[in-house]
């Protein structure tokens, strides 16, 4: 950890080895924050037992009352305080989203000013209608529809954006009025967990409003489970998602699911090549391909796939990949030494069933190659598996309904793109291709705060981010009517 942020967002002194409940507890255990280009320790946080979730989340539950007693301006001045004292400070969130994800400068600062925005927008919610007047059966009686919060939401997320995939829960759930546990990822638990906690506590936040407990799948279990908590939200891998909502769904509580992805990048054969293959670079390189997101598969018609090929495999050749904190490079580390060793595996395994290596497939340490594989077919794991690497899949078409079938042969439903000359090419692909999200003439990354973000199939249960839904999301409806009392009953 850098010595030089004791007067900063993320002074250790404040944070280390605790949690928070509205103040910083130590913790009985401490978990480390691993740099994963270098090993090198970033910091300790405090690390909460399963048994002590509950209560953590009944001090949530008070905190709830006094959050939502405040007024909408209050609650909408808060939060954008919050905003600002996070852009403020943007030189430390940047340097430690670099060394806790291991990701390039660009998707730092791009991930800074996304969780920004969250924050922004999310403040606009509590000055939003909080309901309808209803045309009423009863005369005399007034009939209401009121969006009040749930109560406590309980948000789990994932490493690979901490900061941005949390503050899109934490930010509109607390601006629909209701308290946040937030469990985030234990491998960037400063960046995805201290930095929320801090930019929410020097902005005035009631205490037990916010709460943030640090751990592994089992505070993750007993969050889900915990009594006193309304809705989760948890945005992780699908094997995961589905036990949260199993446990969520066993306990009748609301769940929102932001899973996995296989997402189609398709090229047609009258797109521009060198622009699709500098999408198709970004689409699979970027952040190491640890992003839902990315390009599952490259879906090429046969006519331009061994041009878009060789294209494709010489910006592969040409990234750099190291250490981004300290060196020039594009590519960073892989998370950790097993999801190394696991990509490892779907790359040797496919080329053992036939696909060509044309670029990459070598490693220094958790230093993946950016690689490109060719002749990739069905029953391969590079075709079957969501990678969450430096891989990129061609799998060659011969028209555009074989590309629409390919691209649909997977249970995941998150992104999708297409290139091609003929728009209306493209809304033929569109309209075909099931997916939370489509672009024409992009690529599959693709987010911002005000769009409704999220996936079909097992990529989500339904459920969306984004501005103006989350006011939607992050409350309920309730009827409330007002009579005189002069309404008469049969007996
Ligand atoms: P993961 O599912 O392993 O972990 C996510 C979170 O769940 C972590 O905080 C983890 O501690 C917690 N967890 C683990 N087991 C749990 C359990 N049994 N109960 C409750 N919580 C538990 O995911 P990951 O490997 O960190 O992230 C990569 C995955 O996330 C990929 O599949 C990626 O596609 C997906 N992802 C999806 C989106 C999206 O918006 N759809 C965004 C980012 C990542």
């Amino acid at each position: 950890m850098p010595g030089t942020l004791e007067h900063s967002l993320l002074a250790p002194s404040v944070w280390s080895s605790a949690y928070f409940d509205g103040r910083w507890i130590p913790g009985e255990r401490t978990i480390s924050v691993l740099e994963p280009a270098t090993s090198s320790p970033l910091g300790r946080v405090g690390e909460v037992s399963c048994d002590a979730v509950d209560t953590l989340v009944g001090r949530a539950t008070a905190g709830q009352v006094a959050w939502f007693g405040l007024s909408p301006d209050e609650r909408a001045a808060t939060l954008r305080r919050a905003a600002a004292i996070l852009a403020d400070s943007r030189d430390e969130l940047v340097e430690m989203l670099i060394r806790e994800t291991g990701g390039w400068r660009g998707k730092a600062l791009a991930e800074f000013q996304a969780a920004v925005d969250e924050l922004n927008y999310a403040a606009s919610i509590p000055l939003e209608p909080e309901g309808v007047l209803l045309p009423s059966s009863v005369r005399g009686r007034k009939s209401m529809g009121r969006k009040i919060p749930l109560g406590v939401v309980g948000v789990i997320t994932p490493w690979n954006f901490p900061l941005v995939l949390a503050l899109r829960s934490v930010a509109p759930a607390l601006a629909a009025g209701n308290a946040v546990v937030l469990k985030p990822d234990p491998q960037t638990a400063i960046s995805g967990g201290v930095a929320i906690a801090r930019a929410l506590e020097l902005a005035g936040l009631p205490e037990g409003a916010f709460i943030l407990i640090n751990g592994g799948a089992a505070v993750g279990e007993a969050l889900t489970r915990a009594a006193g908590i309304r809705m989760i939200t948890f945005t992780g891998s699908t094997a995961v998602g589905r036990q949260v909502g199993r446990t969520a769904g066993e306990l009748l509580k609301k769940v929102s699911l932001e899973l996995g992805g296989k997402s189609p990048f398709i090229v047609l054969d009258d797109a521009d090549l060198d622009a699709a293959a500098s999408a198709g670079a970004w689409n699979s390189f970027l952040h190491q391909g640890q992003i839902c997101m990315a390009a599952g598969r490259h879906i090429v018609q046969g006519k331009v796939a061994d041009a878009y090929v060789t294209k494709l495999a010489k910006k592969a050749e040409a990234l750099r990949v190291g250490d981004p904190w300290r060196e020039e490079v594009e590519l960073g580390p892989i998370i950790n030494d097993s999801q190394c060793a696991r990509i490892a595996g779907i790359v040797e395994q496919s080329v053992a069933q036939g696909a060509q290596l044309v670029a990459g497939g070598t490693r220094q340490g958790r230093f993946y190659r950016p690689t490109v594989l060719t002749n990739v077919t069905p029953g391969m794991p590079a075709y079957d598996l969501e990678i969450f690497g430096p891989v990129a899949v061609v799998v060659t078409v011969e028209d555009d309904d074989q590309a629409i079938h390919v691209a649909n042969d997977t249970e995941y439903g998150l992104s999708g793109a297409v290139r091609t000359a003929s728009l209306d090419r493209g809304i033929y692909v569109a309209e075909r291709v099931r997916s939370g999200m489509f672009h024409i003439n992009d690529q599959t990354i693709n987010d911002q705060a005000g769009v409704p973000f999220g996936g079909t199939g097992a990529s989500g249960n339904g459920s969306r981010f984004g501005h103006p839904i989350n006011h939607d999301e992050f409350t309920e409806w309730r009827w409330l009517t007002l009579g005189s009392g002069q309404k008469s009953y049969p007996y």
